[in-house]
């Protein structure tokens, strides 16, 4: 019987969980074995690799993280690396593997494709930054869970009059920082796709503060070249408003996915399991204009992420 092997890596995601039940399960149903790889690449160069049934993913679907493990693999970075990596996927009678990961997953899954491994890559990372999907695994639970943050701190902060900084995750895109502070009413959105400037939302402290406004929340992306401690101290000083950060960080990761994140996770799972059974190789899948697509893995990676310009319009004008 032919084997799919199945490993999650990379930054966890809520929703990885979802794809692993889905693509062992669709796996079974179309008359494969299945077998989950632990730890991601390292996992694979180490043969942590265990068979796989229908009640080994029993009761994961509502969990974050990845009962898979992750990793971050330098020795898969190594010629030597990968050519144990591939020797495993040999020795252990694997026929196509599902990847679950970000962009430099990917680019490890083609390095594999490059090798003759058959590879199916799933956006599995919360920074929604991969060009070719609309949205990627993780993504959506991560924004709801900044939003529950921003009501909380705009609680506080309005209590005490205060300016916030909300640090949250991004380091190249700023979709996290952009679809939270338009759906949770930020008053400014920092993200690294575009100049930021102090003046400009000083400014909007100090009109908001003479209209009567008692809060100020700052939603500003880890990529945006500013220390948010620092930043706060600069705000302060112009304006003479308390001025507070909240970092967000990992927090951001965890958490039970949201029903978009399980039920794009399983879309794109048992899609991948299609495409290895009716003969396709190397493709990447996703979502566009609420359809499951897939492209060549490396024409996917190629795609660049457009940026909502107008969401970010949106946010100014209504804020
Ligand atoms: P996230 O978006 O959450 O950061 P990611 O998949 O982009 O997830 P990375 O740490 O960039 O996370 O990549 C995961 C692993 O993929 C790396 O630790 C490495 O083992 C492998 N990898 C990344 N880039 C390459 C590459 N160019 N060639 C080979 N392997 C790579």
């Amino acid at each position: 019987m032919p084997k799919i092997g199945i490993l999650t890596s990379g930054g966890d995601a809520p929703g990885m969980n979802a794809a692993v039940r889905a693509a062992v399960r669709t796996a079974l149903f179309n008359g494969f074995e299945a077998c989950g790889i632990e730890r991601g690449y390292e996992g694979l160069i180490d043969g942590e690799i265990r068979d796989m049934d229908v009640s080994s993913v029993a009761d994961i679907l509502h969990r974050g993280g990845t009962i898979l493990q992750t990793a971050r693999s330098d020795r898969f970075r190594t010629e030597e690396g990968i050519s144990k990596a591939v020797m495993m996927i040999q020795s252990f009678g694997i026929d196509a593997l599902i990847i679950v990961g970000g962009d430099g997953s990917m680019r490890g899954a083609l390095e594999l494709a490059k090798r003759g491994v058959n590879v199916m890559c799933l956006p599995g990372t919360i920074d929604n930054d991969l060009g070719y999907t609309d949205f990627t695994i993780g993504f959506d639970t991560a924004v709801h869970t900044v939003l529950s943050a921003i009501s909380n701190v705009r609680d506080t902060s309005s209590s005490h009059e205060r300016t916030t900084i909300i640090e949250v995750m991004g380091r190249h895109c700023g979709d996290i920082a952009l679809y939270s502070g338009l759906a949770g009413g930020a008053e400014s959105i920092l993200v690294p796709e575009k100049p930021y400037d102090i003046s400009a939302i000083c400014k909007k402290i100090i009109i908001g503060r003479n209209r009567g406004k008692r809060h100020n929340i700052i939603i500003k992306a880890e990529g945006v070249d500013i220390d948010p401690f620092d930043m706060a101290k600069l705000i302060q000083e112009r304006t003479g408003v308390e001025s507070k950060v909240v970092v967000l960080s990992y927090l951001q990761r965890g958490g039970s996915p949201t029903a978009n994140d399980r039920i794009l996770a399983t879309s794109c799972a048992y899609k991948a399991v299609e495409l290895i059974r009716d003969g396709s190789r190397n493709r990447a899948i996703g979502i566009a204009a609420n359809e499951i697509v897939h492209f060549d893995l490396a024409d996917a990676l190629k795609m660049a992420q457009p940026f909502r310009e107008n969401y970010l319009a949106m946010a100014d004008v209504l804020s």
